[in-house]
């Protein structure tokens, strides 16, 4: 079903009987359910540039609402995926975040209010309509991660930047892993006001490129390049370029060679060398660090999971990329982190998000229940 409005988006809801799948642009892994496409509702429906404020329909693609800002010379700071086909509902919803995430904060941040459909098919609007029993919530937060399993979002308004008038991208390579990390948080500590710094590591080898972002006026990001290619050099020979791979890297360019599952990775910036290393000895694969090495990439195929596979340690009982997933997520716990799935090359009967703790577990059972009482928003999709 397509609803091409809200009401009827919410009369789709109400008159449910099974669980739905919400589908914005549909460019992630699917669902159980009944697919319930967003695309219908679509369009910019206020754009104030003076006051750096859109709101948008839910299932705008992306690129429209990137067209628009860029005819004014703005942005979305917080660079959402460039995904053929991603929509701005599904950008929040997921609070899918780029590279400037370091400088300026998650997709979350941005946004300032929402309308949405709860589980019984209410229409709810941030700050408007206020919903029985559930007054003390920030609504806007709690929309933006929840992945669609507390409310269809319908519109939302969000910030937006002016772009910067210039930008330049500090590169060493050549870097290990650990390197890279020391390096990162080097670029971090200083008061140049980094707006990117990953690690994307070379084919083929043990050692990659580390690319340092700065934005701003153009003086500025002369002065603040110079500055931070002198402290950097002390980790390998830097350059400075007007370019970096930030557009690739929102492209999905992680790595370079393809591969056919992605997962993210939250763990400390400090340990991301070390969790990379250890995963290393138990299961082959690709890697990449974002955010400093607080968000690392992990890309594998089939030749990654058969190596797993034929090691000593089986993959938890389990085979194929389930078993890869399921080491994966056990040896993130112990970092105290979390992945998840991204792109698999199989539907995979797994977890996708990490499972939380029993106190997290509760707080986000007791959420769902007050805002999808029956249970047919993305069931199951984050316990
Ligand atoms: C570099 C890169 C970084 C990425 N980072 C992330 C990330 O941090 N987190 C992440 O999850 N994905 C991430 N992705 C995957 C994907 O690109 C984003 O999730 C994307 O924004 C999804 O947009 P979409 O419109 O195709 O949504 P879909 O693929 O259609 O949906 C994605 C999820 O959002 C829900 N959803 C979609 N629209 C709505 C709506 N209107 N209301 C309620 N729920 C909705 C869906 O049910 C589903 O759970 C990344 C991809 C790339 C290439």
């Amino acid at each position: 079903m397509t609803p091409k409005t809200e009401n009827e988006l919410a009369q789709h809801v109400a008159a449910a009987k099974a669980p739905l799948w919400i589908k914005g642009g549909g460019t992630t892994l699917t669902g159980q359910g009944d697919v319930l496409d967003v695309s219908g509702l679509s369009g910019i429906t206020l754009y104030e540039p003076g006051a750096l404020t859109m709101v948008a329909q839910a299932g705008t693609p992306l690129s429209e609402i990137e067209a628009a800002l860029d005819a004014e010379g703005q942005m979305l700071a917080f660079e959402p995926p460039r995904t053929k086909g991603a929509t701005i509902g599904g950008a929040f919803a997921t609070n899918a975040s780029g590279a400037r995430r370091v400088q300026v904060g998650a997709a979350r941040d941005f946004l300032l209010g929402v309308r949405f459909v709860d589980g019984a098919g209410e229409i709810i609007k941030n700050g408007g309509r206020v919903m029985k029993n559930v007054t003390g919530y920030d609504l806007v937060k709690l929309m933006s991660g929840a992945h669609g399993t507390l409310g269809v979002l319908t519109e939302v308004s969000f910030k937006v930047l002016p772009k910067p008038e210039a930008q330049a991208t500090i590169e060493v390579k050549g870097l290990t892993d650990a390197q890279a990390t020391q390096a990162m948080s080097v670029a971090m500590g200083t008061p140049y006001d980094v707006s990117g710094a990953v690690f994307l590591v070379d084919k083929g080898t043990p050692t990659g490129r580390m690319s340092i972002r700065v934005e701003g006026f153009s003086g500025s990001v002369a002065h603040r390049s110079t500055a931070l290619q002198n402290t950097l050099s002390a980790f390998g020979e830097c350059s400075i370029s007007e370019t970096g791979p930030w557009d690739d890297l929102r492209g999905g360019a992680m790595f370079s060679d393809t591969t056919d599952a992605l997962w993210r990775v939250a763990v400390k910036p400090s340990e991301a060398a070390q969790f990379t290393s250890e995963l290393a000895q138990t299961l082959p694969h690709s890697h990449a660090y974002d955010w400093a090495g607080g968000r690392v990439w992990i890309g594998a195929d089939e030749a990654d999971v058969m190596r797993a596979e034929a090691q000593d340690s089986p993959l938890n009982d389990k085979s194929g990329f389930e078993g890869f997933h399921s080491v994966l997520q056990e040896m993130a716990a112990q970092y105290k982190g979390h992945a998840t799935l991204m792109t698999a090359p199989m539907p995979l009967s797994v977890p996708r998000f990490q499972p939380e703790n029993n106190v997290v577990a509760n707080l986000s059972a007791g959420l769902r229940k007050r805002f999808d009482p029956r249970g047919i928003l993305n069931a199951g999709l984050m316990g």
